[in-house]
C-alpha cells in the first residue's frame, strides 16, 4: 500500500499581464522587435482567479506574488485583489512592480488586501534611469515609491537588477538611497532570459564583485545570513544602516530550496525559469476534467527539477520575472 504525503505549500508567481510601460532593455526587446507588444496577452480577472483557485486546490499557496509584465497597467487590479483575498485569507499576497502608477493607486492596493510589495528601482538618478528603462518616468517612480512608504506595508522591499555598465558603478547610491527611505534593498544577478541573453555576456555583474564595489564606501558590512533566496548583510554608515540582499541567481542557485511555480501571462505554467516547455493550464482549467488538472499541478510541483543549462525561451516581461 503506498501512502501519499501531503505536498508542501507553495509560492506562486502569477503574471497578470505582458504590458508594460517601461522598456528595460534586459526584460522586453526593443520596439521594432516586439511582437508582445503587438500581441499582449492579458487575461480577465475571472480566468485569472480560477488558475489560482485550481492550483491552491491542488497544493495549498502560502504565498501569491502578483507580476507582469507592470500589474498596475489592469485598471482592476485592487478588484483582483481583494477577490484573492477572499480565495486565500491566510496567504501572504505580494506585489511587484515599476512603480510608475503606484502613487495614485496605492491606498486601494492596501485597502484590497495586498500584504507586501518589491519596487524595482535600477538608478536614483533620471539620466541613468531612462538610459535602463527607455522611458522618461524617474519623477513617477520616486513619487510612487514615497507614497508607498508612507502607507505602511508589512514589507516593502527596492529590487535592483546589477548592470555592469549601467549601475555598477553607482550601486553605492542605491544603498544609500535605501537607507535613507529606511527600506531593505535586493541586487539580483541579470539572467540570460530573452532579451537579456543579448546583454548577458557585457553586463552580468556577480554579487561578490558587486560587494566588492560597494566596500570603499561602507566597509565590510555585517552578514545575516540567508533569508528566502536573499543573502541579506547589514550596511551601517554614517550614522545610518540597513539592510541589503544578493540574490545569487547565477554565481550561487538555489534551485534545491526553491518552492515556487509561475504562471505567465497567457496562463501557462512553469516549474522553473530554467523550463522551456510550460503547461497549458488556462486550457487544462477551461477542457479538462478538474481532477486530472490537479494531479498534472500535483506532480509538477512534487518534480521540480533540478538546474539545466537552457533558459526559458520566453521573454522576462512575459513570464514575469
Ligand atoms: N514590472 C514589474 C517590475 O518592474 O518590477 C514586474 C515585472 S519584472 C519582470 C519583475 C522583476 O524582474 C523586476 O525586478 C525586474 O528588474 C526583474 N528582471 C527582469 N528581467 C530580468 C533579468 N533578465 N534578470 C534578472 N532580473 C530581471
Amino acid at each position: 500500500m503506498s501512502i501519499s504525503l501531503p505536498l508542501p505549500p507553495l509560492y506562486l508567481r502569477l503574471s497578470v499581464t505582458d504590458r508594460c510601460n517601461l522598456r528595460c532593455l534586459y526584460c522586453r526587446p526593443d520596439k521594432a522587435e516586439d511582437t508582445l507588444a503587438r500581441h499582449p496577452s492579458q487575461l480577465s480577472a475571472e480566468d485569472l482567479l480560477d488558475l489560482v483557485e485550481l492550483v491552491n486546490t491542488a497544493v495549498p499557496i502560502y504565498k501569491l506574488r502578483l507580476t507582469g509584465g507592470d500589474p498596475l497597467v489592469r485598471p482592476d487590479l485592487d478588484k483582483f485583489i481583494r477577490k484573492v483575498r477572499k480565495l486565500l485569507p491566510d496567504a501572504e499576497i505580494a506585489l511587484t512592480t515599476n512603480g510608475l502608477l503606484l502613487s495614485r493607486q496605492v491606498k486601494a492596493l492596501k485597502e484590497a488586501g495586498l500584504d507586501t510589495m518589491n519596487i524595482s528601482l535600477d538608478a536614483t538618478e533620471f539620466g541613468m534611469f531612462e538610459k535602463i528603462s527607455k522611458v522618461n518616468a524617474f519623477d513617477d517612480v520616486l513619487e510612487g515609491i514615497l507614497a508607498a512608504k508612507k502607507s505602511g506595508f508589512k514589507s516593502l522591499k527596492l529590487n535592483t537588477v546589477l548592470l555592469r555598465q549601467f549601475n555598477g558603478q553607482s550601486l553605492h547610491e542605491l544603498v544609500e538611497f535605501a537607507a535613507d527611505l529606511n527600506c531593505e534593498l535586493r541586487f539580483i544577478e541579470l539572467m540570460p532570459i530573452g532579451v537579456a541573453s543579448d546583454y548577458f555576456k557585457s553586463e552580468f555583474l556577480p554579487a561578490n564583485e558587486a560587494m566588492e564595489l560597494l566596500q570603499p564606501h561602507f566597509g565590510d558590512p555585517i552578514p545575516l545570513g540567508l533569508k528566502g533566496t536573499a543573502s541579506r548583510y547589514l550596511f551601517q554608515f554614517r550614522g545610518k544602516k540597513t539592510v541589503v540582499g544578493f540574490i545569487t541567481t547565477i554565481s550561487e542557485p538555489f534551485c534545491g530550496t526553491c518552492d515556487r511555480l509561475r504562471i505567465d501571462s497567457r496562463g501557462w505554467l512553469f516549474p522553473c525559469l530554467h523550463d522551456y516547455d510550460g503547461l497549458d493550464l488556462l486550457t487544462l482549467c477551461r477542457t479538462a476534467e478538474r481532477e486530472q488538472a490537479v494531479r498534472l499541478i500535483q506532480s509538477v510541483h512534487a518534480e521540480k527539477k533540478s538546474p539545466v543549462q537552457e533558459w526559458t525561451s520566453q521573454q522576462m516581461v512575459r513570464i514575469g520575472g
